[in-house]
């Protein structure tokens, strides 16, 4: 248990720098992800220190699209609606008043709020898989 004190004050591994896809305010990496913060050690002791690293930095280095459009790691959801499009083909869904095509799912997926975005990929989830496609 002592190694595991003494690696949770080893220099962490820098951020990637790339631009979001999303120009929406974002609202700063969660706590429990923050080196310093209770939020962190408590995450800490609970997942073990290399896992919450390893955390930490699929969290920094964000997400690439099947688009290849980079989101953050507070975007997975914008990033995982582009990429469910793409296996649909990108239609027109009007459940969701989402116009056809890649351009306006890209502009869907970086401009509306993320409620209506994590709405949206539950529905675009249910319709891949009332068509029988499995999702992970
Ligand atoms: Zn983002």
């Amino acid at each position: 248990m002592a190694e595991e004190t003494v690696s949770t004050q080893a220099p962490l591994p820098e951020p990637e720098s790339r631009p979001c896809t999303s120009s929406l305010p974002h609202v700063g990496i969660p706590g429990w992800l923050d080196p310093g913060t209770s939020d962190y050690y408590k995450q800490a002791a609970r997942v073990g220190v290399q896992e919450l690293l390893q955390r930490r930095r699929v969290y920094l280095n964000g997400f690439t699209d099947s688009r290849g459009n980079h989101w953050c790691g507070q975007c997975f959801w914008r990033c995982r609606l582009m990429d469910l499009g793409e296996r649909l083909g990108y239609p027109a869904l009007d459940g969701l008043r989402l116009a056809a095509g890649t351009v306006a799912w890209l502009r869907y997926a970086r401009e509306v709020g993320v409620v209506r975005i994590e709405d949206a990929v539950r529905f675009v989830e249910r319709l891949l898989r009332s068509r029988g496609v499995s999702l992970p």
